[in-house]
């Protein structure tokens, strides 16, 4: 049976990738579940010193990693191609001038049947490598920052990398609910954990958690949420940087033909008339990315209560259950952080919600009541101006 992902490493130190045979990316490894092959570039050298760097040109410090061993090295490993890797490998590059990596680069990495590392040293890569790589070999290229200082090389950030999208290949961690739990699964961080014994030097378990009530410990696990993010990463809350790449923000007019046609492809068509008069109120939030609409929601205050129409995400996203528990619940979250201060409860109007949505209703505090998602308002006492809210 072919791996579900592969992985090629091309570095100096291989050495340093001995870590990728222990825990759970070894484990994943010895079940088959992963390929990982690690090379050396200097094996791609052909003088007697192995050498793989030089001077750069224009003078400065430090040395540059030559193009010839790189383009033998990854040469080499899209050579290695099989019938469960037809295409080639996406090329990796970690550098601290990349993209950010994040938990959502992490899902796009898993979905991906093959990736190549290339971890640089010195000063870096020869630029030409990264447009041999594109051109010659056809390579789609990503940069990948692991934050924002500076390594000695690539061997470190692509443990970390590794690591983090091995364990969203299915199978590789036992219990796949447990991974829509964690931090930035849905641009919040994770509740306070808490294990037995109950009272541990003086300190004692929250009673809400020994209490049995499910809606009570997903309210109040839901709001330590909130807390926590709002305190220690208060930049994921910002409604245009949640998830680092889904913007929030309130529908216009000019949103209108493509809300029409999401809720038509959603089963929810509606007039055009009804519509604009409801973006007219300033209540219709929707989620893009890069400019492409995600997601709407719809709020409607009616006395203490604020009303949520089930979030309506874009066909492919609503088909994937993953996509749909992170747009919906950050979608929802907006119903929360737009409540004036009377609101006393949030009301999602789904009757018939998917396993998942349901799911995604009780993560966020919710609880079902008179077939209604009911979730009352603790502490909150938000204000409606966008540019206030986080
Ligand atoms: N001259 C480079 C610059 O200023 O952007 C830094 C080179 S660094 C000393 C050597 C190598 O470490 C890089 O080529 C990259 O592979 C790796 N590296 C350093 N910082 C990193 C980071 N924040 N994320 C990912 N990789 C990093």
């Amino acid at each position: 049976m072919a791996a579900a992902l592969r992985i090629d490493v091309v570095s100096i130190f291989p050495d340093y990738l001995a870590p990728l045979d222990l825990s759970l990316v070894g484990r994943a490894r010895t079940d088959g579940l992963l390929d990982v092959r690690v090379h050396d570039l200097r094996d791609f050298t052909h003088d007697r010193h192995r050498t793989v760097d030089d001077a750069p040109y224009g003078g400065g410090a430090g040395m540059v990693m030559k193009p010839e061993p790189w383009a033998e090295a990854l040469g080499h490993v899209v050579a290695t191609r099989d019938a469960s890797t037809p295409g080639g490998p996406r090329l990796v590059v970690p550098g601290p001038g990349g993209a950010p990596f994040t938990q959502a680069r992490a899902r796009e990495l898993a979905a991906e049947p093959w990736l190549a590392f290339a971890c640089g040293r010195y000063e870096g890569i020869d630029e030409r490598v990264y447009d041999y790589a594109r051109e010659d070999l056809g390579l789609p290229v990503s940069v990948v920052s692991l934050g924002d200082y500076v390594l000695c090389g690539g061997e470190v950030a692509v443990l970390a990398i590794v690591e983090a999208v091995a364990r969203l290949v299915p199978g590789v961690v036992g219990n796949a609910e447990s991974l829509l739990e964690e931090s930035h699964e849905d641009g919040l961080l994770e509740y306070p954990l808490y294990t037995r014994p109950r009272q541990w030097r003086g300190r004692l378990v929250p009673d809400v958690l020994l209490s049995g009530d499910h809606a009570a410990i997903a309210g109040w696990r839901h709001q330590q949420r909130m807390t926590r993010t709002a305190a220690l990463r208060p930049d994921l809350l910002h409604p245009s940087a949640v998830d680092g790449r889904v913007e929030l923000g309130v529908a216009t007019a000019g949103d209108l033909p493509e809300l029409l046609t999401v809720l038509h492809a959603r089963g929810r068509p509606t007039s055009s008339e009804s519509l604009r008069a409801g973006l007219a109120t300033g209540t219709t939030w929707l989620a893009r990315r890069a400019g492409r609409l995600l997601g709407a929601v719809r709020l409607q205050e009616d006395g203490g209560t604020l009303r949520v129409a089930a979030p309506v995400l874009v066909p492919d996203l609503a088909d994937d259950p993953v996509a749909d528990d992170s747009l919906a619940g950050q979608l929802l979250q907006v119903a929360e952080r737009t409540a004036v201060s009377g609101i006393r409860e949030l009301v999602v109007d789904d009757p018939r919600p998917s396993p998942g949505r349901a799911r995604t209703y009780r993560r966020a505090g919710y609880h079902r009541r008179d077939g209604r998602w009911v979730r009352p308002l603790v502490l909150h006492e938000a204000r409606r101006d966008p540019a206030a809210i986080g």
